[in-house]
C-alpha cells in the first residue's frame, strides 16, 4: 500500500475552513496540499469573530491558538438586555469556562485568527498556496479527481488529485458539482435575516463613560427587539468594539440579484434600530457615512451528501448557519481536523477506501452539524419574538433561568455551551472511526 503521507491532496477555498483544513493535514503528515483560493491575498472582513473552547481546542493542537488568545478577550460573561430600554433580562456568568473545558470563550478579530492559521501553514512546506485561482468544475470524482481551475490571468488548466475538499464558502462550486453529480438538490431556508457588521474604534468611543465601559468590560452583550438584535464585545486588545446586528432582511429582497452582500445606508440602519435605546443608537451613529455593508443571512436544509467518491466538502459549502450560536467558523475548522484524521486511518489509500473514509467523516459530523444550525435558528426565532404572551413567557424565562441555568438565548445557555464545548470532535472520530468506516461500507 503506498503510504498516506504521498497522497495528492487538494482545497479549495483558504477561508477559515480550507486554511484549517490545510494546516491539520499538514500536522498529520500530509505532503502534497494544493489550496486554491479566487482571492489575490488573504484580505478578511474587518469585523469580530468569537471562538469558542471547542475550536480552541482544535486550534490549540494546531499550534496557533496561543497568538490569537494574546489579542482576544476571553469572555468572562453575557449580558442579555431588552433593545428598547438596556434592562437586562439576565446575565449569564462564564467566569471558569477555561477550567471547564480547557479553552477560554474567546473573541477576536476575523484577521487574527484567519492570520495565524495563515502563517502556521506558511510554516510548513507541504502546503502550496494558488492564488487567484478559481475551481470551474470538478469533472470526476474517483477513482481519481479531476478540476478546472481558471486563474485571473493565463488559460484555466485541469488538475488531478487523489483527494478534493470543497471548503469553497457558501457559494460553494464544488457543491454545485457534487449535487449535479447525485442529482440532487440544495433547499435554501429562508431566513428574512440580515446583518450590520459594525466597528468602532477606542477613540470614537472615547468620549462617552457608558461606551467605555462597554469597551473595556470582558462581557458580550446581546441587545433584543422585535425581529432584531445586536450582540457586542471587544476585540484586539479592546481596542476595537464590534458590533452585529440582525434585522428583517429587506434590502436583499428588494434586490434578489445582489445575493450576499450590500453597501447599507447608514440612514436605514438608524431607522432600522431606531426604538432601540440611545446608547445603542449612540453607538450606531458612530458609524462613518459610507460604511455601512449588510450581509444576507444564508441557510440549508441538511444537504443529502457532503461526499461523493473522493470528494468532501467542508464549512459553510455544506452547512452554512445563521450566526446566533457562533458555530459556523468553529465548525468549520474542525470539519477540516476531522477529515485529516480519517484520511489518516484509512486502511488502504486507494480510492475506494479514501471515498469510505470520507463517508466516515460525513457520518460523524452531519447530524451534529445540522443540529447545530438548526440551533442557532430556532434560537434567533426565540430572540426576534414580538409583544405578546410568547415574549413574556421568554422573558420570564430570562429572569428566572432554569434549574441547570438554561436560558432562552441557546449561545448563553450554560446547558448548551456544556454540549458544544465539551464535544471533542477529533477525540470522537478516533474513537469511532472503525466503526463508521464500516458502516460507511455498508
Ligand atoms: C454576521 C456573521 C457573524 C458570524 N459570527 C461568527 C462567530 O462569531 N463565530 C463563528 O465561528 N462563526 C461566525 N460566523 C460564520 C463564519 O464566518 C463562517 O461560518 C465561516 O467563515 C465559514 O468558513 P468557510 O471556510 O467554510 O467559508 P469562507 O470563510 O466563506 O471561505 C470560503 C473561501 O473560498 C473561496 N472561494 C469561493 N469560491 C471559490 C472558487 N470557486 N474557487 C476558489 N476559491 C473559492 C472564497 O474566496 C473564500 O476565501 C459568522 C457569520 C456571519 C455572516
Amino acid at each position: 500500500m503506498a503510504n498516506y503521507q504521498d497522497l495528492q491532496i487538494a482545497i479549495v477555498g483558504a477561508g477559515m475552513g480550507g486554511l484549517g483544513a490545510a494546516l491539520a493535514l499538514a500536522k498529520r503528515g500530509f505532503k502534497n496540499i494544493d489550496v486554491y483560493e479566487t482571492a489575490s491575498n488573504l484580505g478578511f472582513v474587518g469585523a469580530g469573530i468569537q471562538m469558542p473552547p471547542n475550536v480552541g481546542r482544535i486550534l490549540s493542537s494546531l499550534g496557533c491558538w496561543d497568538g490569537i488568545e494574546k489579542e482576544a478577550t476571553a469572555v468572562n460573561g453575557t449580558s442579555i438586555r431588552q433593545g428598547s430600554s438596556n434592562e437586562e433580562l439576565t446575565h449569564v456568568d462564564m467566569p471558569n469556562i477555561k477550567e471547564k473545558y480547557g479553552y477560554a470563550h474567546l473573541c477576536g478579530h476575523r484577521s487574527s485568527l484567519a492570520g495565524n492559521l495563515y502563517e502556521a501553514c506558511q510554516r510548513e512546506a507541504s502546503i502550496k498556496f494558488h492564488f487567484s485561482s478559481s475551481l470551474v468544475q470538478v469533472s470526476r470524482f474517483t477513482p481519481k479527481v479531476h478540476f478546472t481551475i481558471r486563474p485571473r490571468e493565463g488559460a484555466p488548466y485541469e488538475v488531478e488529485a487523489d483527494v478534493l475538499l470543497g471548503a469553497d464558502g457558501i457559494k460553494s462550486q464544488a457543491r454545485i458539482d457534487l449535487l449535479r453529480e447525485l442529482n440532487a438538490e440544495q433547499e435554501e431556508i429562508e431566513t428574512g435575516q440580515a446583518a450590520y457588521r459594525i466597528m468602532l474604534t477606542r477613540e470614537q468611543m472615547a468620549h462617552d463613560p457608558e461606551m467605555l465601559a462597554l469597551l473595556d468590560s470582558d462581557d458580550v452583550v446581546r441587545w433584543v427587539g422585535e425581529r432584531r438584535h445586536i450582540i457586542a464585545y471587544s476585540i484586539s486588545n479592546k481596542s476595537i468594539y464590534n458590533l452585529s446586528s440582525v434585522q428583517p432582511d429587506k434590502s436583499f429582497a428588494a434586490a434578489p440579484s445582489v445575493t450576499y452582500t450590500t453597501k447599507g445606508s447608514k440612514s436605514t440602519m438608524l431607522d432600522v434600530f431606531g426604538d432601540f435605546c440611545p446608547l445603542v443608537t449612540k453607538m450606531l451613529d458612530l458609524v462613518p457615512e459610507g460604511e455601512v455593508c449588510e450581509w444576507r443571512l444564508r441557510m440549508y436544509k441538511p444537504l443529502p451528501a457532503w461526499t461523493h467518491g473522493s470528494v468532501a466538502l467542508l464549512g459553510d459549502a455544506c452547512h452554512p448557519t445563521l450566526p446566533h450560536l457562533s458555530q459556523g467558523a468553529a465548525m468549520a475548522i474542525e470539519d477540516g481536523a476531522v477529515i485529516a484524521e480519517v484520511l489518516s486511518m484509512a486502511p488502504s489509500t486507494d480510492a475506494d477506501s479514501l471515498a469510505k473514509a470520507l463517508r466516515a467523516y460525513q457520518l460523524s459530523r452531519k447530524e451534529w452539524c445540522s443540529n447545530l444550525v438548526e440551533m442557532a435558528y430556532m434560537s434567533s426565532l426565540t430572540l426576534h419574538l414580538g409583544e405578546g404572551k410568547a415574549r413574556e413567557e421568554r422573558d420570564r424565562m430570562f429572569r428566572e433561568r432554569g434549574s441547570d441555568g438554561s436560558v432562552p438565548d441557546k449561545w448563553a445557555s450554560p446547558d448548551v455551551q456544556k454540549m458544544i464545548y465539551s464535544n471533542d470532535c477529533v477525540a470522537n472520530i478516533r474513537r469511532d472511526f472503525q466503526q463508521l468506516y464500516a458502516q460507511a461500507e455498508a
